[in-house]
């Protein structure tokens, strides 16, 4: 039986922390035998005492091994000598030299969780954000135009090429799930603004294009400032939503927000032969080591990780262990036995990850 070779970057802020249970949960489930993880190191607080951000031997590791699980990057005051922000560069970096081009937020209310959302206590909120990753509003990234300090400019870039490998990305998902919550039908949602925006209309015509070789699968539309309405009042009405970069990121985050918060969802950043795994938040410099983060984000984003594994290795093995950590997470929130700060509970970061470990093991 294959070892899973994992290239680690525990990053900064509450990264190690979180890095760390995930590992421990991730071993619990599969055992020492099938995944080893291989620690290496980047992100800003590399970067303080080394002065380099993604070191080409980390570069390599994530390259070359079989999936990348990331804690988080980005530790505010750390600067480029030119005074810029180092952010999360490395994780940009990894996005773009990797060519990370989908990212996948599953917005789940898991037992025991209450949303926000009255009406959806208990369930019925169950889709996944599909985010363009690499072109988009964001494509211009750092070199927009600045003129004379009067106006200043980006782009908005869609490509066929970038779209229909998103919309066939979206459609793929949506057939190997089970449907929206509330009627069972498998459906891509595409977000955009088709009316106002005429690369939004080309992003549009592509997933109809692409949609054609997926007659199984339905499609309708939203615009992106209608969609967060039908994001609070049905939610149970989503399967899977694809949306250019900035809509994506934006709308990930308010559906992150409806099932308990950043602390408890994961993502995953999908390319070709590479994928990059981490919690949806950010490195959380307020609350960085003092063992009170929730590592379920981080710990979701590994059983994540595992169904992607299983997919490109088909290795039906991964998915059963992907399966038990999911509901052993659902377990523990759902009795209430370890409850994380952000969910109103008063678990630590230790506690939380002992607890899932403890019912994967019983
Ligand atoms: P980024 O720019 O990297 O997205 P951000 O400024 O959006 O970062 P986050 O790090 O995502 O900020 O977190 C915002 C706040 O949410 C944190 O300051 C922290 O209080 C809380 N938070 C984030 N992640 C967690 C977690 N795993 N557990 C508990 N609280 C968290
Ligand atoms: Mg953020």
């Amino acid at each position: 039986m294959k070892t899973y070779r994992i290239a680690t970057i525990a990053g900064d802020g509450i990264g190690p922390e979180v890095t760390r249970s995930a590992l421990e949960v991730l071993t619990e489930a599969l055992g020492s035998s099938r995944i080893a993880f291989e620690m290496v190191e980047g992100g800003a607080t590399h970067y303080q005492r080394t002065g380099e951000v993604l070191p080409e031997s980390t570069f390599a590791a994530c390259r070359d091994l079989d999936a990348i699980l990331h804690g988080a990057a980005g530790l505010p005051g750390v600067t480029y000598p030119d005074g810029t922000e180092v952010g999360n560069e490395l994780h940009l970096q990894l996005r773009f030299r990797l060519d990370l081009y989908a990212n996948m937020r599953p917005i789940r209310l898991l037992r025991g969780v209450r949303s926000p959302l009255r009406d959806f206590d208990g369930g019925g909120i169950d889709y996944v954000v599909v985010r363009e990753n690499t072109e988009g509003l964001y494509a211009s990234r750092g070199a927009g135009v600045l003129l004379r300090d009067e106006m200043a400019s980006d782009t908005l870039v869609v490509t066929r090429k970038g779209t229909e490998r998103i919309a066939s990305f979206a459609f793929d998902l949506a057939r190997s799930r089970n449907g929206a919550p509330r009627d069972g039908t498998s459906r891509v949602t595409v977000c955009d603004k088709a009316n106002i925006l005429r690369s939004y209309a080309f992003f549009r015509a592509i997933c109809d294009e692409i949609h054609a070789s997926f007659p199984d699968v339905g499609i309708d539309y939203a615009y992106a400032d209608a969609i967060t309405v039908h994001m609070l009042k049905r939610p149970d009405h989503f399967d899977v939503i694809v949306a250019e970069n900035m809509f994506g990121d934006i709308i990930s985050d308010l559906g992150a927000a409806t099932v308990g918060g950043m602390g408890i969802s994961p993502s995953g950043e999908i390319g070709e032969n590479h994928a990059l795994f981490q919690g949806a938040h950010g490195s959380a410099p307020d609350i960085a080591g003092q063992n009170v983060a929730s590592p379920v984000a981080t710990v979701l984003s590994g059983a994540l990780m595992l169904r992607w594994l299983a997919r490109q290795h088909d290795d039906p093995s991964l998915t059963d262990a992907a399966d038990r950590i999911d509901r052993a997470v659902e377990q523990v929130l759902a009795t209430g036995e370890s409850v994380p700060r952000d969910l109103g509970g008063t678990a630590s970061c230790t506690e939380m990850t002992q607890a899932i470990c403890r019912t994967l093991a019983a």
